[in-house]
């Protein structure tokens, strides 16, 4: 956290130059301090991405491997997705329990506590993306920033609706979660303020015909909407039938009420299943089916789990059972924010080298090359740390 004011500082003094145009995909020194350029990094090139993607044409700021090295990118690292319910309009001292937590578990979260959240990842160097991009490996933050992921579960007290603008815009009650998350957005334009919100039938809890039209007016405007089953069922006691009815049936709703919009994603109720292993094929109708004539398929689902997500390149990444970090406040123990940040500034956070086309990691973090695993057609750039 403390170096992190270095590291804005590097970014102003190596983000000299906008090279007009590229002969080579690879970095080269920053022209504007020639004398200390390193030998070019030499991509590293994999079976699976060998089609030339740079152009003459193409503009990219370019860093040496002292740079990267200073900045500490790593692309292999790790990335927390939070997990958040509902935020109550709450000071923190209005509870009973510890640091802005509603509830004994710490499942909802003060309002108070919940935009100092968003503050401290801010100021720790944390930019927010897409949970949607980083399942598909795009990861577009800038270079020495970390990424971040925000997803709410349930639906409730996330977004309360007290009327309409003229624009459109909905009228929020000021301590509900979109109501800080977009008075967040204005205060740091390069925050990149996004989150997805899970939802059951009952969307957001305000009146139906309020509800289909914040849906539309959030996927307009940089949130994403999942599928958290149709009414909160544990769906590792589900049979196949019932399986693919509430998850089919409610990408059926979200595709009436945002079609083409919404993404196929789901938070697993309870974090229920933990494991898909083969002797349970039912749970397979998580991933594809077919309910009452509309087929769907889920590309990744999340567990509630306890603590950071894998970069989606590395070896352990799973796609089915991405962790997820409680958002909450258990004074540095079991788990809570404070725990997971901690670790992650130790030394295991996911730094950008700012490019979403490459993936550049310290030589040394795949010494037995095995640990890099999914590349999504980016090029592999390392260095000597
Ligand atoms: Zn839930």
């Amino acid at each position: 956290m403390d170096c992190f004011a270095d590291k804005k500082i590097l970014l102003k003094i190596t983000a000299c130059t906008l090279m007009a145009s590229m002969t080579a995909a690879m970095f080269s020194g920053c022209s504007g301090k020639a004398e200390d350029t390193e030998p070019s990094l030499v991509p590293t090139t994999t079976t699976t991405e060998t089609e030339a993607t740079t152009t003459e044409t193409s503009t990219q700021i370019t860093y040496t491997a002292d740079d990267l090295r200073k900045a500490g990118v790593n692309e292999l690292n790790s990335v927390p997705i939070l997990m958040y319910h509902r935020v109550y309009g709450m000071k923190n001292d209005e509870t009973e329990f510890t640091g802005g937590n509603v509830d004994k578990d710490g499942y909802n979260r003060t309002s108070e506590a919940f935009e100092a959240d968003l503050r401290r990842y801010y100021q720790d160097g944390y930019r927010m993306m897409r949970l949607t991009d980083y399942v598909d490996g795009n990861i577009d933050v800038a270079f020495g920033y970390s990424p971040i992921i925000l997803t709410f579960d349930d639906g409730i007290r996330d977004v309360v609706i007290q009327g309409w603008n003229d624009d459109g815009s909905p009228i929020l009650d000021p301590t509900c979660a979109l109501a800080i998350l977009e008075k967040i957005k204005k205060e740091f334009p390069d925050y990149n303020v996004t989150a997805t919100f899970f939802l059951n039938y009952k969307l957001f809890n305000n009146n139906d015909a309020d509800d289909r039209k914040v849906m539309k007016w959030m996927v307009d405007n940089g949130y994403d909407i999942g599928n958290h089953t149709y009414d909160h069922k544990t769906l590792g006691k589900c049979d196949a039938a019932e399986i693919e009815k509430q998850i089919g049936s409610m990408y059926k709703l979200l595709n009436e009420i945002i079609p083409g919009q919404y993404v196929n994603i789901v938070a697993l109720p309870y974090g229920s299943p933990e494991t898909f292993p083969p002797e349970k094929p039912q749970y397979e109708k998580i991933f594809s089916g077919t309910y009452e004539g509309f087929s769907y398929t889920t590309k990744s689902s999340l567990l509630c789990s306890w603590t950071r997500s894998y970069s989606p390149f590395v070896r352990d990444y799973d796609v089915r059972r991405l962790r997820r970090i409680r958002g909450y406040d258990n004074n540095g123990k079991d788990w809570d924010i404070e725990m997971n940040f901690k670790q992650l500034s130790e030394g295991r956070r996911y730094i950008s080298d700012g490019n979403p086309d490459t993936i550049v990691f310290p030589s040394s973090d795949n010494s037995k090359g095995d640990w890099l695993k999914n590349t999504y057609g980016h090029q592999v750039i390392t260095y000597d740390k």
